[in-house]
């Protein structure tokens, strides 16, 4: 092996990755054109060179593949956790008896359904959603009583909030704008639901409804007109005077 074909040699593999000086390429061709040997040597490496460029997209696509599935299995098993997480969570608060349960949706679309009736005027559908006991009727009595005095429930705001309570009760909210000759009132109630049934339990004249539509200020008893006086007694009286939500 002539001087000259060892020096191309040790530089082909840098020739080859295109890290050789200007010169230097152009005495590696001109030698590259008269030498048969290391054209075959330097045909040889390129080929090898060729050959792994081929075969590296075909080996990255299996691995991005394997990483797509996973990519998508993780998001799956997440998703399914997140989706399991609800449930489990609803029968941990129905335990505790704190918090958002299976029974609150329910509860709070049949108090929904009960006041909107109630705004409509129509207290025998209303009178199917509320328990069939002397409390409930009295309740709706006397809230019909006051319509035909003319208090009207001109608004019902969806109960934003319902929580259950030991025993399997679910207390639910509702507030309803009153009117009574050109006043306006706020009035919240809170029932309690069990069993496809709504009981009365504690009326409350909002003064303000604080941030957030939470509980509000209230007025004093005292304070309240006289027709909302007669409809909160004929509600039993109140077994819980403070709600706190902890949520
Ligand atoms: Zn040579």
């Amino acid at each position: 092996m002539r001087e000259a074909c060892s020096l191309v040699r040790d530089l082909l593999p840098l020739y080859i990755d295109g890290l050789v000086g200007e010169d230097s390429s152009k005495i590696i061709e001109k030698h590259l054109q008269t030498c048969r040997d290391c054209r075959r040597q330097y045909e040889a490496m390129g080929a090898e060179v060729k050959i792994e460029t081929a075969t590296l997209p075909d080996l990255k696509r299996p691995f991005l593949r394997i990483k797509r599935f996973y990519i998508t299995r993780t998001l799956l098993v997440v998703f399914v956790l997140a989706v399991l997480a609800i449930p489990v969570y609803f029968g941990f608060n129905a335990l505790r008896g704190q918090g958002v349960t299976f029974t609150s949706f329910t509860a709070s679309g049949y108090v929904s359904r009960a006041f909107d009736a109630l705004q409509e005027g129509d207290y025998s559908l209303a009178a199917t959603y509320f328990a069939d006991s002397d409390d409930s009727r009295a309740f709706l009595q006397s809230l019909e009583a006051l319509q035909e005095e003319g208090v009207t429930i001109t608004t019902t705001l969806a109960p934003w909030r319902t929580f259950s309570l030991s025993g399997g009760y679910t207390a639910g909210q509702a507030i309803a704008r009153m009117e009574h000759e050109g006043e306006s009132y706020d009035v919240y109630f809170l029932v309690s639901y069990r069993r496809g049934q709504i009981i009365p339990r504690n009326i409350m004249l909002i003064r303000r409804p604080l941030p957030g539509h939470r509980m509000g200020i209230l007025y004093r008893r005292s304070e309240w007109p006289e027709w909302l006086q007669e409809l909160d007694q004929v509600l039993s009286p109140p077994s819980i005077y403070l709600l706190y939500d902890t949520n």
